[in-house]
């Protein structure tokens, strides 16, 4: 099976950073093939992108996919609060059943906004698993694992069921779906559970997501609890040996950052939209850079963000580092592009580079040069600066088109959407 794109513009994400006018994409069995103008289209399905500009798909490296089911449920309210006395209690009533159906509404959302690949933290994951591998859409899932001090690890259920998902997931598709373990925060464990995800990460060569530093409160808090702070605690309990998604790192210590750079792989999942609308406090992202650390963005939970928009996510970090380090000339709009696709699929250890060029699996995306992206002296501008993810007309992953004007190639739209409403309509009384 081969397709023909062909594109008015082309953002590659190569290593030179190559945009192409006119020119064409071809994709034979998943993967890239040639790029070119005016490639043979003998035995081609063409799709006409020439009022396009073609990306490589967008990477969402941190959220909570069925926690979309809480979107304005509890707004513009201080963060114990909007926990407390709104989304705990609310989770509480969460079925096996809303977690599915919400996780399809979240890849429905995520589609249309180009993104294929997603990173995600929540509980009773493998039927998120399950929900996720028949979407088609590339995934890495953690089931999310807390633990009080009077718990053994071994004996948690959260523990027991992230072993299932990894037995059963880890892989699925060749590669498609991933797993990771978690570790849910820092101040929500114990050097106990640290050591066991530990082991359980290096035994099945998997990653480790969590929350790290997302408040000040809660670093300091650690800090007088164990005299030390969370990442060089974590080092010794053998946590840093395995690749790590740390989502926010808007507190982290200088003993911290040195601890992140001796990591095996170390990766900070950036979410400004969630840090500033919950004022919990955000990355300063030189600091994070200039010890090279790999830098990713993440929506995290639509119920705190309230969106998929990474077009948005990306603005947002552009302008808050800009204006908090008063360097203009710090993030320039091609690297944002590759903090929420390279970077991303980094972060998810992925092999996949996030680039348009030959071999690569054909995760692309198409975004109509309308509104917002004309003059296009610097499509890759227009795209942070003046786009937003609502332009993006076709997702596809491997090749294999999800998305397209609308219309979903392997969902069922009207069936999840309304069945979505109807659960989400049963935490009314959780509402602000
Ligand atoms: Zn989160």
């Amino acid at each position: 099976m081969k397709t023909l794109l062909k594109c008015g513009c082309l953002i590659t994400l190569d290593e030179n950073s190559s945009v192409l006018r006119d020119s064409d994409v071809l994709i034979e069995d998943g993967k890239i093939k040639e790029i070119g103008k005016n490639l043979n289209a003998e035995d081609c399905g063409i799709i006409d992108l020439s009022s396009h500009t073609v990306m490589p798909g967008l990477v969402n490296a941190h959220t909570h996919s069925p926690m979309i089911i809480f979107r304005s449920l509890a707004d513009d309210c201080p963060l114990d609060q909007w926990l407390n006395k709104h989304i705990w209690p609310a989770e509480k009533e969460i079925s096996n059943d809303d977690i599915r159906i919400a996780a399809l509404y979240s890849i429905l959302e995520m589609l249309r906004y180009g993104i294929t690949s997603f990173s995600d933290m929540y509980r009773h994951s493998t039927v998120i698993a399950e929900a996720v591998s028949t979407t088609g859409i590339k995934a890495t899932i953690a089931d999310s694992i807390t633990c009080k001090p009077e718990e053994k690890p071994e004996d948690l259920c959260s523990v027991k069921e992230c072993i299932d998902l990894i037995r059963s997931w880890n892989n699925y598709g060749d590669g498609l779906l991933k797993t990771d373990t978690s570790i849910q925060s820092p101040w929500q464990t114990t050097p106990a559970l640290w050591e066991c995800i530990a082991r359980i990460a290096e035994e099945y060569g998997i990653g480790i997501h969590m929350h790290l530093a997302e408040t000040e409160k809660e670093v300091d808090d650690f800090i007088n609890r164990y005299g030390k702070s969370p990442l060089v605690m974590f080092e010794k309990a053998g946590v840093l040996q395995s690749r790590i998604s740390a989502a926010h790192c808007s507190f982290l210590t200088d003993d911290d950052l040195d601890a992140a750079s001796r990591a095996h792989s170390f990766h900070a999942i950036h979410d400004p939209a969630s840090n500033m609308k919950m004022c919990s406090g955000l990355a300063n992202l030189k600091r994070l850079a200039e010890r090279g650390i790999n830098i990713a963005v993440g929506t995290d939970g639509v119920c705190s963000s309230n969106s998929y928009d990474i077009f948005e996510t990306l603005k947002l970090a552009s302008l808050v580092q800009k204006s908090i380090t008063g360097d203009p000339a710090f993030l320039p709009a091609m690297e944002l592009l590759r903090m929420a696709t390279a970077n991303g699929l980094k972060a998810q250890g992925r092999r996949e580079k996030g680039m348009i060029v030959p071999g690569q699996d054909a995760d692309i995306i198409a975004i109509s040069n309308d509104t917002g992206m004309i003059p296009d002296f610097n499509p890759a501008a227009n795209l942070i600066y003046s786009c937003n993810a609502s332009h993006v007309t076709m997702t596809m992953v491997r090749g294999r088109i999800l998305y397209k004007d609308g219309e979903y190639m392997t969902i069922d739209k009207e069936m999840v959407r309304d069945e979505f409403i109807r659960r989400a309509r049963r935490f009314r009384s959780f509402a602000l």
